[in-house]
């Protein structure tokens, strides 16, 4: 049997292919630019000679329920799902799932509702995400879907980490509360690592640290999230690419008294014109390292803040989680910037975090492990697949 992920944004549905038994992808690709006068179609496929093929196609797609029947009829089109009854389920991405969720969940009309009770909280998400559920129930209605959420691996935390000192009726009332996202992510890359230390995930204690254009660090006890730097929205914790991450909560009150923005100006000032590029005008960390090495003030500043806020939450969860396995680096920054490793583990010799510089700086899309092998805490580097994770708690949903 096979298994389709979906990823839908607002403009968007990436899809993923997946053979149950041995989790081979069988085909990967995306519908982009959904609604504007020309659609973009990419389709990835492994042909029955075991050759790799793609395709390219531009047409008008209207609307998500198109954007699916193109997937569906290009899967159908390159062999790899010739007909829907091949599918056991359908995982869904979802952004938010609110304090109602804590695990992947099968999808009807009761679980609809309760996404959509939770789109205040990520009303740029949980719309699009809700989208293609209901598009690919109407598509293909004798297959489950399972939704998957970000928020539900850090469902775990301790109240003590997920309040926020503010008035209770606020938290009772309205929902204001830490939740944590890229859950599946953390959750994939975590499980790895203890297969990589050959010990059970249960038994390991973790930092990852998820640094992609988003970025979110995680404490991970005996296998559970036990705290996380992303907040009530994705805005708190790390530098990020075009995010603030921390700042005082008062600089909002101060921008709106002095400069008179209003409360969308703010949210597009510290989501979208922050972070990387707010530091140094630019959000791709490959040029900030170049422009750094060239010897640039303001790239150097963006990568230093950024290190010294990563640094910063290393030791707030080494402090939290006592004895630590590894500390674990993945997302596009975290698996290819030997650069912010290496700044972010400078000085931490005494935390028992030793890396081994060369092995570090080595080019690599694997697995592996960049410490020194007498590193009391290992420091790992493990690309990140939320697909095949979201593939795997859509078996286990439905099974
Ligand atoms: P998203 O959160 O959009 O999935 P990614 O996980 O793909 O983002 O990460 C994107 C970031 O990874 C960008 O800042 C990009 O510059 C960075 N990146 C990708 N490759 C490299 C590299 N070889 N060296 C440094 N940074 C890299």
């Amino acid at each position: 049997m096979k298994v389709l992920v979906l990823n839908s944004g607002s403009s968007s549905i990436k899809f993923q292919l997946f053979q149950c038994d041995d989790w081979g992808v069988l085909a990967s690709g995306a519908v982009t630019r959904i609604g504007e006068s020309e659609a973009l179609m990419r389709c990835a496929w492994t042909d029955a000679e075991g050759v790799q093929q793609s395709l390219e196609q531009r047409a008008a797609i209207p609307d998500h329920h198109r954007g699916l029947q193109r997937i569906a009829e290009a899967l159908a089109q390159t062999g790899s799902l010739a007909d829907a009854s091949e599918l056991l389920a359908v995982g869904h991405r979802v952004v938010h799932g609110g304090e109602a969720f804590h695990a992947p969940t099968l999808v009807d009309d009761d679980i609809i509702e309760a996404i959509r009770q939770v789109i205040p909280l990520a009303p740029l998400h949980n719309p699009a995400n809700l989208d293609g559920i209901l598009v690919a129930r109407e598509l293909f209605p004798s297959i489950p879907q399972v939704a998957v959420f970000d928020t539900a691996f850090h469902q775990t935390m301790p109240r003590t980490a997920y309040r926020y000192a503010v008035p209770d009726y606020l938290y009772r009332e309205h929902g204001v509360r830490r939740y944590g996202f890229h859950g599946t992510s953390h959750h994939y890359v975590g499980r790895r690592a203890a297969e990589l230390l050959d010990k059970p995930f249960e038994q390991c204690n973790l930092i990852t640290l998820h640094l992609g254009n988003g970025a979110s660090a995680t404490a991970i006890r005996e296998g559970s999230s036990i705290d996380t730097s992303m907040g009530m929205t994705p805005l708190e914790g790390l530098v990020m690419g075009t995010r603030s991450g921390d700042i005082d909560p008062a600089v909002p009150f101060y921008l709106s008294k002095h400069l008179g923005l209003d409360n969308e100006t703010l949210e597009g000032l510290l989501n979208r014109q922050s972070g990387l590029l707010g530091l140094c005008g630019d959000n791709d960390m490959r040029e900030i390292q170049r422009r750094a090495e060239a010897g640039e003030e303001a790239a150097e500043l963006a990568l230093g803040v950024t290190a010294h806020r990563l640094k910063k939450y290393i030791g707030a969860y080494l402090a939290e989680l006592g004895p630590t396995d590894a500390l674990v680096f993945t997302g596009g920054i975290g698996e290819n910037s030997a650069e912010l490793r290496l700044r972010a583990c400078a000085g931490l010799e005494h935390l028992g975090i030793h890396l081994d510089a060369g092995v570090n700086a080595e080019v690599s899309t694997q697995e592996r492990a960049v410490s020194r092998p007498e590193s009391p805490i290992k420091v790992l580097v493990i690309p990140t697949n939320e697909e095949l994770q979201i593939a795997r708690e859509t078996v286990e949903a439905v099974s």
